[in-house]
């Protein structure tokens, strides 16, 4: 889905203008950090940043970088830092990423949070001398880190339960979001699939990545301040609600200049 940037969001708090800037979604694989990208890249006009999703569309094209992160992905493993930072400041050179944009699925370690941290320092949106009410300014406010919370528990139903529709990419959950028709996507009508790394061995490998390395970027993001938590365990309509109120919050803190 690809929606237009816009400049202004009416802000269901405060009725005033509100630029989302660029937002970072935190959490355990499963959390539904990719399902509320999705949301609030319709609900503000900015694109999500998915890391993930960019390596699956080398895999799918068969291209070197695909190859080589397949291999890594099906196991659950992550894809080397250095590749992965390449890719973010591919992505963060397009256009649509003025007014903000989501990144859901990076940074996923401490190397890679603390490149990002460097890179958006010294980056050339905030080299541009972007000022309030520019096209651009919303892209160098400070980075909103919130992270999504769901007991582990939840998580392998979560995950061993998703089905995604390969054209739109919606998701689905068999336990508890199933399709209107079973293995069909409502929108398409496309066969869903099951993602190769859902299963429930890549799933206990992707947690150990989790906790040993993504467990330090939320601690990282947390002693920052510019962090919040969310509830994921309640609805997806009611997590989104939770985040955008979290991003109000965040935004209206002192220190929300432009960089
Ligand atoms: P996701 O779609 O975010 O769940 O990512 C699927 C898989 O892609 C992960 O399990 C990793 O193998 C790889 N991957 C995605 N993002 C990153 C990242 N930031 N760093 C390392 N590997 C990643």
């Amino acid at each position: 889905m690809h929606t237009e940037p816009q400049m202004v969001v009416d802000s269901p708090a405060a009725q005033t203008p509100f630029l989302p800037g660029p937002l970072l979604l935190l959490g355990a694989p499963g959390v539904g950090k990719g399902t509320q990208a999705q949301i609030l890249m319709g609900d503000f006009g900015i694109p999500q940043i998915s890391t993930g999703e960019i390596l699956r569309q080398n895999i799918a094209l068969g291209t070197d970088l695909g190859k080589k992160a397949r291999v890594l992905m099906d196991q659950g493993l992550f894809v080397d830092d250095e590749t992965v930072n390449g890719m973010v400041a591919d992505r963060l050179h397009h256009n649509d990423v003025a007014y903000g944009y989501i990144l859901d699925g990076y940074p996923r370690t401490l190397a890679q949070a603390e490149w990002l941290d460097t890179y958006l320092a010294g980056d050339a949106l905030a080299a541009s001398g972007a000022a309030p009410g520019d096209a651009i300014f919303a892209a160098t406010l400070p980075l909103a880190a919130i992270s999504i919370r769901v007991d582990e528990t939840d998580l392998l139903r979560r995950i061993t339960g998703r089905r995604i529709c390969p054209d739109c990419k919606c998701s689905y959950n068999i336990y508890s979001q199933p399709p209107l028709v079973a293995g069909l996507c409502d929108n398409e009508n496309t066969p869903l699939i099951q993602r190769p790394d859902d299963t429930e061995e890549a799933f206990a490998q992707r947690m150990v990545e989790y906790a040993a390395k993504t467990v330090h970027v939320i601690d990282h993001y947390r002693t920052q301040g510019q962090f919040e938590e969310v509830d994921g365990s309640q609805s997806v309509g009611a997590v989104t609600a939770e985040i955008v109120a979290a991003l109000h919050r965040l935004r209206a803190r002192p220190g929300q200049e432009s960089r």
